[in-house]
């Protein structure tokens, strides 16, 4: 028993942080044997605060056009190997009502950069989303936009935004973006959308290439202080098309290891299991379950839409990364031993009424 490392993950657990000295020593010398005393930690902090639930997210990707070329990402602008589509409103709204008739509580519109959906556009849409299934929550993956513009769609009903920062560290930013993109940008636009009052998800890819062990650090440093609600992690898979289309993909033990260490650091996090993670390790959800994860998503789109996304590397055997659809992912989570949550989950971060704009949270067991 590697005392010295069990007594690392046991601050961490009892006082939700730990240096980065510390955490540089909790990821070089990762084993078996502390893999499995954080895992046996992250549960028990998950089922303290959500019991056995998970909460199934239903996705509908708006579309796959994208203004930047992140160079990692199949959906680059540079990309011109791929079919690119847009959905219209009664698609939307028709997935919206399939999902809804499977129980989904939370619509999560996704999309590149693409500034065909404008403000306005994104608003209505939220409305009418809305104005139909009043007691769903909208939640939001539609990359860097001005802070008038979270405004106003979290007037128009959005309560949740996802936006990963990608790596915390600026070198790395840069090797793995093009130069028009900017960390500062992406970290401020994070800020932006904690004042605006959204429930905030963040994350990074494992593997990328160029990372270092001084960069996860780095990540792991960046969430704990911006306290998102949502922790995002998923292993790098290489794609067609793209500069690191020959990389290897990220190592799927050690992103999981690193779910239990968020779940540690911050243990009423909304913790989501990537369905990438699917393609670097089998039987990924239930993994996934057992080191803290207590969030899926579950594509709403039929598969001709899914395939659309569906842009890497056939060498690698890669399968949809657009996730499961409902039926599928509930089995699973049954299979799995735990229970699918009903409703949105909104209740466990209800912003305070005097702070509505503010980062302070009233904290409600589900
Ligand atoms: S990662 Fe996002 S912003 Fe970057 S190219 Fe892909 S879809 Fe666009």
């Amino acid at each position: 028993m590697n005392t010295s490392l069990i007594k690392l993950a046991d601050k961490l657990a009892t006082t939700n942080t730990l240096s980065d000295e510390e955490m540089t020593t909790l990821l070089k010398y990762r084993n078996k044997e502390i893999t499995e005393y954080i895992f046996s930690q992250a549960i028990k902090i998950k089922e303290k605060f959500y019991n056995k639930k998970i909460f199934i997210r239903g996705t509908i990707e708006l579309s796959n056009y994208c203004k930047n070329d992140c160079y990692y990402c199949g959906l680059q602008r540079s990309n011109r190997f791929i079919a690119r589509f847009r959905l219209d409103e009664n698609d939307i709204m028709k997935y919206c009502l399939d999902g809804y008739d499977k129980g989904i509580r939370t619509f999560v519109l996704t999309s590149g950069d693409d500034y065909y959906f404008t403000e306005n556009k994104v608003a209505s849409i939220i409305s009418m989303i809305k104005s139909s299934f009043p007691e769903c929550s909208v939640q939001l993956c539609l990359g860097e936009r001005p802070a008038s513009s979270y405004k106003k769609w979290f007037e128009a009903g959005a309560t949740r935004y996802l936006l990963w920062h990608e790596t915390a560290n600026d070198s790395h930013f840069k090797k793995i973006h093009p130069a028009d993109m900017s960390l500062l940008k992406r970290k401020q636009a994070l800020w932006q959308l904690k004042e605006t009052g959204y429930q905030v998800g963040s994350g990074f890819m494992v593997g990328t290439p160029y990372q270092t062990v001084a960069d996860v650090v780095e990540d792991l440093a960046f969430i704990k202080i911006l306290d998102p609600q949502i922790v995002h992690i998923s292993p790098f898979l290489p794609t067609s098309h793209t500069r690191f289309e020959q990389e290897r993909s990220g190592n799927g033990d050690m992103t999981l290891y690193l779910m239990g260490i968020v779940r540690l650091m911050l243990p009423r996090v909304l913790l989501t299991a990537d369905p990438a993670l699917e393609n670097v390790m089998p039987d990924a959800r239930r993994k996934s379950f057992a080191a803290g994860v207590n969030e899926v998503f579950a594509s709403l789109a039929p598969d001709e839409v899914k395939n659309y996304f569906n842009v890497y590397n056939k060498r690698h055997n890669i399968k949809n990364c657009s996730g499961d659809d409902v039926t599928r992912m509930q089995k699973k989570i049954e299979e799995s031993g735990n229970t699918v949550a009903v409703g949105t989950g909104d209740y466990i971060y209800a912003p305070k009424e005097e702070n509505i704009y503010g980062q302070v949270y009233r904290i409600m067991r589900p």
